[in-house]
């Protein structure tokens, strides 16, 4: 008999296979008496020895970036001075192995920590390989992504950036999380994929290696052990849903109004799918990439290196650039200046560069240097913007640099209520729906337990997407979305109703919301607009929508 566990539904596809899950990192038991300490030392050197073995063969496995800093995290656990280091321990101070181990390694560390630069870089490569070795000593499941040699349904507590960075999308059929809202990482992840994901699925805790589910986004359901007939049902659906999405081309409604469809780009590991879809260019070209698991900014060079390869990949198609988005839930600590008690509202986005004026300069003559004569058409943005004369400095740095063309998100209501002063002091609006809907509604956008307060339907949000659309078309400036709202195929005809120029997301996503603007003028995603804004709320909207979309 089958059962089924809800969550939030991520996209629209569905999958089915074996779970397999994530293991937590190992933590270190209570230190014990060590009997024999020869046979001690010798269980630590072989479990260094067969982690080094393991990550090499990894490293051949792998390419470029992954395959550099697989080969390092080898040489750091075959390096003889760390083995003799423990052993040392064992004997000299009648440390278990697995304390050994661990000591050992945060002596390592600490080295690394105050080399700085490259090697203080390295030094969280080191926590991996502990882990590793500890879970060998300790007899338990490898920590991190699994690898059970064939296809499978990854289910995590929760993915942090590093994690996904690692994840097949060959071997990887859908993502369950326990935690994590509609526009949190995984869900971003999973987009940028093309995988269905449910997360916020808070019984996932119950799911065990081997058990085979039914992932169904739409549904935002996982059905354990499902029965042939419901697997088949899933399977025509998902048939049935790619061959709506075979258009091409340019985004337009059935009458022809145009609606630009972009690309949302999230690291350079994406950048070669993301220039093969069928786009109009990028509309959010997320920076922190760059700038997460570092002590320093990379320098000038560095940068413009990074941005030039997007540059080229979109040679005759546009790119917005998102100058750096840090603090909240992408801390980065030589920008945000320490630990405080609400990150959300504090020092994050745009707000950053006041403080640390250096790394919007640098960031800028980077892009302007990458942007010359690379035939790309590029544009530039800030994050979280407040206030318009924040809006209106922002442009006026960017044009310092030789960058004409500079535009402000719309991530707080502020912005959304003083959408005309902002179309003013910039040339075009983002609408990032995920913070929009995060501070509109006074809701924690990784916490799945608010997912209906996240929902990008609500009509308090669409009201200010109105607003902005608005002001935009008032000021004869572009406004778009590059929130998760403009990978919603039913949303996106809504948006394009409310008045956006320009829809972005993950590359998966477009060709459904292509076949979505395709099928109905622009009168008719007036209308449904119309009705989405007058409903009560997210689910009322939503479904009146489908209603009238059969
Ligand atoms: C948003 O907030 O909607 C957005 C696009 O930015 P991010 O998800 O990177 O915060
Ligand atoms: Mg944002």
């Amino acid at each position: 008999m089958s059962r089924a566990l809800s969550g939030i539904g991520v996209g629209s596809g569905t999958a089915c296979g074996p779970v397999a899950r994530m293991a937590p990192p190992p933590t270190l038991p209570a230190a014990r008496a060590v009997a024999d300490a020869p046979a001690e030392a010798r269980a630590l050197r072989e479990a260094l020895a067969a982690v080094a073995a393991e990550l090499s063969e990894h490293a051949a496995a792998a390419d470029g970036t992954a395959a550099d800093v697989l080969s390092a995290q080898a040489m750091m656990a075959a390096d003889p001075a760390l083995a003799d280091m423990a052993a040392a321990l064992i004997s000299d101070n009648a440390l278990d192995a697995p304390h050994a181990v661990d000591r050992a390694l945060a002596d390592f560390r600490s080295g690394l920590l105050a080399a700085g630069g490259y090697f203080a870089e390295r030094a969280a490569d080191l926590d991996d390989v502990r882990d590793r070795a500890l879970c060998r000593l300790l007899g338990r499941p490898r920590p991190g992504l699994p690898d059970p040699g064939h296809p499978y349904v990854l289910v995590a507590e929760e993915l942090a950036p590093a994690d996904t960075a690692r994840l097949d999308p060959a071997q990887v059929l859908a993502l369950v999380t326990e935690r994590g809202g509609p526009t949190g990482h995984t869900a971003i992840l999973a987009k940028a994929l093309g995988l269905p994901a449910v997360v916020g699925c808070t019984a996932a805790a119950t799911l065990t290696d081997g058990q085979t589910v039914l992932v169904d986004a739409a549904e935002a359901a996982v059905e354990i052990d499902p029965d042939p007939a419901a697997v088949q049902r899933a399977r025509d659906r998902e048939r049935r849903r790619r061959a709506r999405a075979q258009g091409a081309g340019p985004g337009r409604t059935s009458d022809g109004h145009p609606v630009a469809l972009l690309v949302n780009l999230g690291g350079l590991a994406e950048l070669e799918s993301a220039a093969a879809a069928d786009s109009e260019g990028v509309g959010l070209f997320r920076t922190e990439c760059l700038f997460l698991d570092r002590t320093e900014a990379p320098a000038l060079d560095e940068q413009q290196d990074s941005y030039r390869r997007v540059f080229t990949a979109f040679a005759g198609r546009r790119v917005i650039v998102r100058t750096l988005d840090a603090g909240a839930d992408k801390p980065l600590p030589f920008v945000t200046s320490g630990p405080e008690e609400n990150p959300a509202l504090g020092v994050r986005g745009l707000r950053t560069a006041a403080r640390a004026p250096e790394l919007l300069e640098t960031q800028l003559a980077a892009i302007a240097a990458a942007a010359a004569g690379s035939g790309a058409q590029v544009r530039v943005m800030a994050p979280m913007v407040s206030l318009p004369g924040e809006a209106a400095w922002f442009a006026e740095r960017a044009r310092a640099h030789g960058l004409p063309l500079a535009g402000a998100m719309v991530e707080v209501p502020a912005a959304a209520l003083r959408a005309e002063r902002f179309a003013a002091a910039c040339d075009f609006l983002s609408i990032g729906t995920n913070d929009l809907a995060q501070y509109t509604f006074a809701a924690d956008r990784a916490l799945g337990a608010l997912a209906e307060l996240l929902d990008p339907w609500q009509p308090a949000l669409l009201q200010l997407v109105a607003a902005t659309a608005r002001a935009g078309a008032a000021l004869g400036k572009p406004v778009g979305v590059c929130g998760e709202a403009a990978a919603d195929p039913e949303l996106a005809v809504i948006l394009a109703g409310l008045g956006m120029t320009s829809l972005s997301a993950a590359p998966a996503c477009l060709p459904e919301v292509r076949a979505a603007l395709a099928a109905l003028p622009m009168a008719h995603c007036r209308e449904l607009a119309a009705l989405a804004l007058d409903a009560p709320d997210a689910a009322t909207a939503r479904a009146r929508v489908r209603e009238h979309l059969g």
